[in-house]
């Protein structure tokens, strides 16, 4: 797989803005052992406290290489309805050349992920509250980037959620995870080795690790952890894909429907060939659902929390090991396997959703971090939700 010389390059060139030691240089994933044979990742250690800075740090720096190369600026567009937008912003701050317009639907991310994107004090940065629901601010970005003109004249450039670039990033830490777990454990005799637990949505965390695996990684299986959008689980259970209503829950982050990474593991179990993908797509659009019949799930188990699980699995872990998780990460710990030796990835600190922590264990969770930005004033670029207003305040600011 080229995926694979890419990632060698991403590692291994020191000297370059891409390399792994610039856009990781400032955060590591630690491996922190519950008990034995049972792991927790900690992908939570970048700037934004989410496992999203794996991606979007390592994307900010690719940008900054293409400006270098070109000599060109760039607007990057993006609507967020929370993580993305807060990872995004703290790839791209301050960098040269680069200009950032993030919508987002004002009062409805959390008063945390808001000031995340907006206490920056990075000049680089325009976050835009808009009056409407995340849904509206995708709409304008999309006819935005549909106005061909525009999008040539200031040099568009997005960060959606299915950037490829991003997953790259994250087959950093499968490796980094694997590279920590005890000898013994990596091939345990009699077992299969280590069964890795993620928390997924998109279906984009765990695309990375199976790509990883791919590459020749040597982890056996995956187990998806999905929560009460169980779009993921259904799939892998039964072989029907079947999107419907999103449902809030406890772990915000992974409310969706539609998996738009699981498109690119079907790509690989069609034989690569784009024109099955395309034609299953198209009809997965027509009649608002799939049936995968021959669908083998391969590699891959699936598990569904609601969010009474989660509350219960945060006060389990907090009881038991006296560690603290987060609501997404709550969602791993549904179905651990005792003979196996299992890694199970956090994806937040506990700390970015606090009122969940204090209604399951009635503790305050806190973070230095999300503490300074208290102290910041908020910056914003409020404008109508329209798509010419957000045009006009672009060339107003690019
Ligand atoms: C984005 C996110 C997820 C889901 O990631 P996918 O790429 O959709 O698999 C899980 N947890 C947290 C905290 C997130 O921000």
């Amino acid at each position: 797989m080229d995926f694979s010389r890419s990632l060698t390059r991403i590692i291994l060139q020191k000297n370059s803005r891409t390399s792994s030691t610039a856009s990781y240089a400032s955060f590591d994933a630690p491996l922190r052992t519950l008990k034995e044979g049972l792991h927790v990742l900690e992908l939570f250690h970048g700037p934004t406290l989410a496992f999203k800075d794996f991606g979007l740090q390592l994307l900010g720096n690719l940008f900054e290489d293409q400006i270098h190369r070109t000599d060109k600026s760039i607007n990057v567009l993006g609507a967020t309805s929370g993580d993305t937008g807060a990872a995004a912003i703290a790839g791209l701050a301050n960098k040269k050349g680069v200009k950032v317009f993030i919508l987002f639907p004002e009062g409805r991310v959390s008063p945390l992920q808001e000031r995340q994107m907006t206490c920056t004090g990075a000049e680089n940065i325009y976050p835009i509250p808009i009056r409407g629901s995340f849904d509206d601010a995708q709409h304008i970005i999309k006819e935005l980037f549909g106005d061909l003109n525009f999008k040539a004249s200031y040099g568009l450039s997005a960060v959606n959620s299915i950037n490829l670039a991003r997953i790259l990033g994250q087959c950093i830490y499968y490796l980094r995870a694997w590279l920590q777990l005890p000898a013994e454990e990596r091939s345990k005799p009699g077992t299969a080795g280590p069964e890795f637990i993620v928390p997924t949505g998109n279906f984009g965390n765990v695309l990375a690790g199976w790509l990883a695996s791919k590459m020749g990684l040597p982890i056996p299986s995956f187990q998806i952890a999905t929560n009460q959008n169980d779009i993921l689980h259904r799939l892998f259970t039964t072989g029907s894909y079947h999107p419907g209503k999103v449902d809030p829950s406890l772990a915000p982050s992974m409310d969706i429907q539609v998996a738009s990474n699981f498109e690119r593991y079907l790509f690989y179990l069609r034989g690569k060939d784009g024109n099955v993908v395309a034609s299953e797509m198209a009809r997965l659009k027509e009649r608002g659902g799939l049936s995968l019949s021959d669908f083998d799930p391969d590699t891959f188990t699936a598990t569904r929390s609601d969010d009474e699980d989660i509350r219960e699995a945060i006060r389990s872990c907090y009881q038991e090991f006296n560690y603290i998780i987060d609501p997404h990460t709550a969602c791993g710990f549904k179905q651990i396997n005792p003979d196996r030796s299992t890694v199970i990835l956090s994806t937040a600190h506990p700390a970015k959703f606090p009122e969940t922590i204090k209604e399951s264990i009635g503790i305050e969770s806190t973070h230095p971090t999300l503490e300074a930005l208290k102290e910041k004033p908020p910056i914003t670029y409020p404008a109508e939700p329209n798509a010419s207003a957000v045009r006009e305040l672009i060339k107003k600011h690019a």
